[in-house]
């Protein structure tokens, strides 16, 4: 038989040979740093037969970086730690232990609880365990075989688990430990460079509360020491960022267990929040959207109209109405209410486009377990908009939308990049709109030369979208706003205009929200900066130490003056030390600290900048500073 190599090439093999043969045949290096096989773009353990004509690729231990090359490394390490386990602790029942995004775990029922000090000793078996050496090999089975063997073992949760599965049952040994386990797994323990135990929590079998409760063990591997170390440094560095740490020392918001996922928005972290809906009214004014405020609460008759009684409820909070048989539902996004507007009058060709802007309080109820700081909410606040329009002037809008993307995200530094959602299977509308559509969202992007991949399919049942990603400083994606092509709702509402023909046509609308939500941008904002925010968004700009009691007029009166100017400052008159009032400027992140001591004045000011460092300004040299960095928030497009 022949299989077909990435470069295209064809390699001759035995009829049924393995990937491991395979590896072989090509030579004896890349046999011994083989960790898996990818077969017409799938993974296949090394051990298993190849057939005829299959396209493959050997991934290696030099593969550091590949997911695939990853998982199945990090997988192997987990049944080495099913096996330390069951050394260290006779009697412990083992559950499942796959591979994570970043890592693994394994869960336990142990006979007595452990804490998160027994990790270290596990840790220490397991390299013990890689000293020692240790081969995986692999057989299958009949259910009966299976079922006894554990049940001999008295792991009952492997019973279980034998009994759901499907098709041949294959167990994995290593060392003392066999594991039922579909694979794939490494040839041997030598690729394992590099383990680390991270922590354990509580987990129920099958993620059932009504079972039992495990022990679960959660670990991460890599090919090398440098890698590890990597993913540490980026773990802590994302700790260290971490939003709702960071928002707590700066002041900026917090939450409460009598509402939760709605954040309390304190005075600091509404300046930020403030300076974020200057940036989105002055943008809107600019670009021709008009603002408008509908209702926080419909009856259920509206939401039948729109369709999110039927699609969205589960996530709606409702409310009794006046009547047994009314309820009202508190709006999980704006767009009925624009409908309605858009609605409320006779339309025109001639009016069109109509953009409507609203940023109201939307809730969402998202699963209490699902919250995340500011990154996952029930309070929601969408930069939304909608855009009425007709067909032919999807494709200007479009551009219009991407080139205000591309505004505001540079405002931040970001680079955004987009991924275009095409038709799905199920829709609405002739293939003919759909082509429209599609290639008035592809054009806008190509134009403004905007990085995206395609997500062919992905598209609403309504119209294709645009969603936006930023990455962090970490490296990490975030999905921000959306931009929707809409066929639907406004066929649900009945909205027309007349059109040059003098007949009545439907209006597309486009949903738009480009923030995504404030919530979520500022979250990421904070992460993204460390708390480090820019002049123009920092909570207080500046502050100023004076240095005696003394010195306190002259530094209010300073205080005052660059008030007046527009600018956020504060004066630090507390008993402490100016070293400590010093270092708790840095801790707050304010931008500029100004001592006010005997030697300073308005022609002289001792001035310490963030990240600049310390110099000697006139006021207005230090007011042309503030002006400049203030402007930052209004970059020339
Ligand atoms: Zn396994
Ligand atoms: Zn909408």
């Amino acid at each position: 038989m022949k299989v077909v190599l990435p470069d295209s090439s064809e390699l001759e093999l035995p009829d049924g040979a393995t990937g491991i043969e395979a590896a072989r045949a090509i030579g004896p290096k890349l046999a011994e740093q083989a960790v898996l096989v990818r077969v017409n773009g799938g993974t296949r353990d090394l051990r298993l037969p190849l057939a005829d004509g299959e396209r493959i690729q050997l991934l290696t231990t030099r593969d550091s970086q590949d997911p695939d090359a990853l998982f199945v490394l990090r997988h192997s390490t987990a049944h080495l730690l099913a096996e330390a386990v069951m050394r260290l602790y006779p009697g412990v029942k083992i559950a499942i232990g796959p591979p994570v995004a970043d890592g693994f775990y394994y869960d336990f029922e142990f006979p007595e609880p452990i804490s998160e000090d027994a990790l270290a000793a596990i840790e220490d078996e397991m390299r013990r365990e890689i000293e020692d050496g240790r081969v995986w090999s692999r057989e299958e089975l009949s259910l009966d075989q299976a079922v006894e063997r554990f049940e001999a073992e008295s792991q009952p949760y492997k019973v279980e688990l034998a009994h759901g599965a499907e098709g041949a049952i294959s167990l994995y040994t290593q060392g003392e430990f066999t594991d039922l386990c579909r694979g794939p797994h490494l040839q041997d323990a030598s690729s394992i460079r590099a383990l680390k135990l991270t922590s354990l929590a509580g987990a129920y079998w099958r993620g059932d509360e009504r079972n039992t409760q495990l022990t679960r063990i959660y670990g991460t591997a890599f090919y090398s020491q440098a890698d590890l170390d990597a993913h540490l440094e980026r773990l802590e560095q994302a700790r260290a960022r971490d939003h709702r740490r960071i928002g707590r020392q700066l002041d900026l918001f917090h939450f409460d267990e009598h509402s939760p996922g709605s954040p309390l928005w304190h005075p600091k972290g509404m300046v930020i929040y403030n300076q974020l809906e200057e940036v989105r009214r002055r943008e809107n004014r600019r670009r021709g959207y008009l603002e408008v405020k509908t209702p926080l609460i419909y009856d259920k008759a509206l939401w039948i109209t729109s369709g999110h009684w039927e699609k969205f409820r589960e996530n709606m909070f409702l409310i009794p109405g006046d009547t047994d048989d009314q309820t009202y539902g508190i709006k999980p996004m704006n767009c009925p209410g624009h409908m309605l507007l858009f609605g409320s009058q006779l339309r025109s060709y001639r009016d069109l486009p109509v953009r409507y802007a609203e940023a109201a309080p939307l809730h969402r109820n998202e699963l209490a377990g699902t919250l995340h700081g500011l990154t996952r909410v029930r309070y929601v606040t969408q930069d939304d908009a909608h855009i009425f329009c007709t067909e032919d002037q999807v494709p200007a809008e479009v551009d219009a939308v991407i080139d205000y993307v591309r505004y505001l995200y540079g405002v931040f530094g970001m680079e955004p990049h987009a991924e275009l959602a095409t038709r799905p299977e199920n829709r609405l509308g002739t293939d003919k709109q759909w082509d429209k559509a599609e290639e008035a969202l592809r054009n806008a992007l190509d134009r403004h030369g905007m990085r995206y991949v395609t997500g062919e399919g992905e598209g609403t049942f309504y119209g294709p979208k645009i969603d936006l990603h930023m990455t962090d400083v970490l490296g990490r994606s975030w999905q921000m706003g959306t931009i929707q092509y809409d066929m639907q709702m406004p066929a649900r509402f009945g909205l027309t205009y007349m059109g040059t023909d003098n007949a009545e046509h439907m209006p597309i609308v486009i949903h738009r929200a480009l923030f995504g939500s404030f919530e979520r941008f500022i979250g990421i904002l904070v992460e993204h900066y460390a708390g480090d925010f820019p002049f123009w968004l920092a909570p207080v700009q500046a502050r100023i130490l004076p240095v005696g009691l003394g010195h306190q007029e002259a530094a209010r009166a300073l205080g005052n003056r660059l008030d007046a100017e527009g600018f956020r400052v504060d004066v630090d008159e507390r008993d402490e030390t100016l070293g400590k009032r010093i270092r708790d400027a840095e801790l707050e992140k304010v931008p500029f600290v100004v001592v006010y001591g005997d030697r300073e004045s308005d022609d002289a000011l001792a001035v310490r900048e963030r990240a600049a460092g310390q110099s000697t300004l006139t006021l207005d040299e230090l007011l042309a500073r503030f002006h400049d960095l203030a402007a930052e928030a209004d970059p020339s497009p």
